[in-house]
């Protein structure tokens, strides 16, 4: 048979075409995706990013603010989870807290989607899975998976060097799309800096007394189910992490400061720029690891790898880690319960500045009930209560 080069460049092309069809179709179906939230009935209005920092209306990261007002005197606390989306319990811990939170003094305002734009793409070269799921008496639940930092698409091209400010540290080029390290932001910087821009202009306008920013981390990393703090939030942190460690957590939670000298990070910046404290709390999520196994919604659900677990035995690891694996009940059930003991310990030292919250389950209702027993049903829900992040 004599098949001509001409014939295997038009089939090849051909291929090529229908490839990347098929990615292209599932890419867009994955960036326009929309995650329904049914706040619960103590919400008093969803603001927006943009009421804070205009350049960003319409834009991806035109985030969703929910705020809840009890009605009674207090102060206001600012929680934030999806600065990172490829750590999935941040998000998941947010929106448990927007769809039970009952705010009884003062007022909560939860970011559920800190980085939108994060969470609309990959890693590349990580093979993650572009969505996740949560099971409920109702059906699944679904999110985006998304990656670390701010998507090229929407903050493209990287500089050479990124020059953070306001204090001219030189960082790695691609953290300028890192909502980690671009606090407090500038109004006229990359999407990134514009973004914590505007929740630099949120803590400062709302008079956020206290602020928590939730993380996952791999278990090589040594900053590991843990609170960092800025000075400001030393004996709140320190009171959390003893109380939980003796009475609660399997797992201790230990506390550490936040380094004076390495700029961008939410702990530092936020309590240094603004008024309010600034904590930020870490727990294990074995999908992050190097050395980790296939890496599908199993292993992110379930925290469960033989590699990882391998490592552990060898002790490369900073947090323990066996057959049970760090399921996602108790990796959002140890962010709800460090978020509690935040504000309780934050409330007994602020009496007249205090915020009290109730209905949001800790570690123990989330492990036994699961995650998906406090997701409600979107389609259930009266009309105009459904938001979209
Ligand atoms: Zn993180």
């Amino acid at each position: 048979m004599n098949i001509s080069l001409k014939t295997v460049k038009i089939v090849s092309l051909a291929v090529s075409v229908v490839f990347a069809g098929i990615a292209g179709l599932e890419f867009y179906e994955h960036r326009h995706f929309r995650e329904a939230v049914v706040p619960s009935p103590n919400l008093d209005e969803v603001k927006k990013l943009s009421d804070y920092e205009p350049s960003l209306k319409d834009s991806v990261n035109d985030s969703n603010v929910y705020v809840f007002d009890s009605g009674v005197p207090g102060g206001t606390a600012l929680i934030l989870g999806g600065t990172h989306p490829e750590e999935p319990a941040t998000n998941l811990t947010a929106s448990l807290i927007v769809e039970n939170a009952k705010v009884e003094e003062g007022r909560l305002i939860v970011v559920t989607r800190a980085n939108r734009s994060a969470s609309t793409c990959s890693r590349m070269g990580e093979a993650y899975p572009a969505y996740y799921s949560v099971k409920t008496n109702w059906g699944e639940k679904k999110f985006r998976m998304g990656d670390r930092c701010s998507n090229p698409l929407d903050s493209w091209p990287d500089p050479e060097v990124y020059l953070h400010y306001p204090s001219r540290q030189m960082l790695a080029y691609m953290d300028i799309r890192n909502l980690n390290r671009t606090w407090p932001g500038r109004p006229d910087g990359l999407l990134t800096e514009r973004t914590t821009w505007a929740m630099t202009q949120l803590i400062r306008q709302e008079k956020v007394d206290i602020a928590i920013d939730l993380h996952e981390a791999e278990l090589e990393y040594p900053v590991e189910n843990t609170i960092v703090t800025h000075e400001k939030g030393e004996s709140i942190a320190a009171m959390t992490s003893m109380v939980l460690t003796a009475e609660l957590f399997e797992v201790p939670l230990s506390m550490e400061f936040s380094p004076k000298a390495l700029h961008g990070l939410f702990h530092r910046e936020v309590g240094d720029h603004t008024e309010a404290i600034s904590l930020l709390a870490e727990v294990a999520e074995p999908m992050l690891d190097r050395i980790r196994g296939i890496t599908d919604e199993y292993l992110l659900m379930t925290g469960r790898d033989e590699f990882v677990m391998k490592a552990g035995e060898h002790k490369l690891l900073y947090a323990p880690i066996d057959e049970r694996g760090w399921p996602i009940d108790v990796r959002v059930g140890r962010h709800s319960s460090t978020v509690q003991k935040i504000l309780e310990f934050y409330s007994m030292e602020n009496p007249d500045r205090a915020v009290v919250i109730s209905g949001v389950p800790g570690y123990g209702e989330v492990i036994e009930n699961t995650l998906g027993a406090y997701f409600h049903n979107p389609e259930e829900a009266p009309e105009g209560s459904v938001y979209f992040d």
